[in-house]
């Protein structure tokens, strides 16, 4: 049989250009896993099953429900284990802000019966925290936000001095998204357990990076996402410490032991426990890789002109660098990446967008128009060498070229 195929000039080009976007995406730069991370290999092929044939409704009596059930408890024993929590403290939820929200709205519960009406927490929160703790202060609690410094760590003396008898819940970050500097939690959690506050800490950026065990760190609450650790998005974790009765966030259904109703979505759940597993298994590996990689940017980059690091080097997961550049705007250093291929970004995922500087890097003391040129370049276990080479060959003629253009530029030079 003979096929008469008319292909016009016009097809031709259509799929010429989807053969360069299909080898653009290949040839992407990917150094924003702080946003959100690729799904990664093991983390799909464990999820496989649950999105074809194992489809049952965890709550269904018959076996294909039992099957779902079952993989659902085997998930959350497998992350019990791998944070050093007991299963019944795990609660499945759809990822970090959620977890954020459940975790500070339980506690504010907890507090009202105990006639506490007083939060610490660090100005340099992630929004999931800070959002809420506002909301708060309008129902009549008050916060106190610890100040970060240059290093951008939060100080132990700042929260003793800042602990007062109607104080009942310490909410810090374990590591800070948007310049991966660490926090004392250990330390933190340890004065709260002493002085018979809560503590709750936001270790969406530490796992993988940092060991993370909520019994070391006398945790009460713990929050974990899946798509940081290249599981997927819409689904998280909130450890609550069993001697804690927490109120239900989602009422509905008797799922989570009645306190997040709702289907379980067991495909997500599964390849969140791989993800964690996955994680916290390859730690050093990944530590290993990634701190050679992390100090060559830092050495290439400091050998820039007027360029600063925000956050010191030494408290830092091994994945994360930011940088200021002087005279240069984030937006356009970004817009200018991405046209090499160069996935970055300035501020988080969500304060992007927004015009105002991040509330991270002013937290530091940073003047707005250096806060204004900051790179956040956040690594994964897939990042390459050959990756950071290229990154590094580009951005010094992008923040050159940006400089010729800057007026801002032109007075810092002048005036120095
Ligand atoms: C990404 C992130 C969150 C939000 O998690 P989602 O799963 O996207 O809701 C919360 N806290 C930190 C520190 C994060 O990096």
């Amino acid at each position: 049989m003979v096929y008469n195929i008319k292909v016009d000039y016009f097809s031709i080009n259509i799929i010429k250009k989807a053969v360069i976007i299909l080898k653009d995406i290949n040839n992407i730069i990917y150094l924003d896993n702080a946003a959100t991370t690729k799904l990664s290999p093991a983390v799909r092929e464990a999820m496989e099953p649950y999105l074809d044939e194992l489809y049952g409704n965890a709550s269904s009596l018959y076996s294909l429900g039992r099957k779902s059930a079952a993989a659902l408890e085997n998930s959350r024993a497998r992350i019990a284990e791998a944070i050093g929590a007991d299963p019944r403290e795990v609660y499945f939820t759809s990822g970090g802000s959620e977890s954020d929200n459940w975790a500070i709205k339980g506690a504010k519960h907890l507090m009202e019966k105990q006639g506490k009406r007083h939060i610490i927490s660090s100005v340099f929160e992630h929004h999931a925290v800070l959002n809420v703790l506002e909301s708060l202060e309008k129902s009549g609690f008050e916060i106190t936000y610890l100040p970060v410094y240059k290093n951008g760590v939060v100080e132990i003396s700042d929260l003793e001095k800042a602990i007062r008898p109607d104080t009942g819940l310490v909410t810090i970050m374990y590591v800070n998204n948007e310049i991966g500097t660490i926090q004392p939690v250990t330390e933190i959690g340890g004065i709260c357990r002493s002085r018979g506050i809560l503590f709750h800490t936001d270790a969406v950026q530490a796992i993988g990076s940092v060991p993370v065990d909520v019994k070391a760190i006398n945790a009460d609450f713990l929050t974990l996402s899946g798509h940081k650790i290249h599981a997927m998005k819409g689904v998280g974790i909130l450890y609550v410490n069993k001697r804690i009765r927490i109120s239900p966030f989602i009422e509905g259904g008797a799922q989570e032991s009645g306190l997040r109703a709702g289907t379980e979505n067991i495909a997500g759940i599964v390849g969140l426990a791989e993800g964690v597993c996955r994680a916290v298994g390859g730690m050093e590996e990944k530590h290993a890789r990634l701190m050679p990689l992390r100090d060559k940017i830092y050495r290439e980059i400091m050998k820039m002109e007027r360029v600063h690091l925000n956050g010191e080097l030494e408290r830092r997961v091994p994945c994360c660098l930011n940088f200021s550049f002087e005279g240069v705007e984030g937006e356009a250093l970004l817009l200018q990446l991405d046209l090499a291929g160069i996935c970055c970004s300035s501020g988080s995922a969500c304060t992007s967008g927004s015009l105002d500087p991040s509330h991270v890097l002013l937290s530091l003391g940073l003047p707005h128009e250096i806060a204004h040129g900051s790179l956040r370049i956040s690594m994964s276990e897939y990042t390459t060498e050959a990756e950071i080479d290229r990154f590094l060959e580009v951005l010094p003629g992008v923040v050159d070229k940006l400089r010729k253009m800057s007026p801002l530029w032109e007075n810092i030079i002048k005036n120095s």
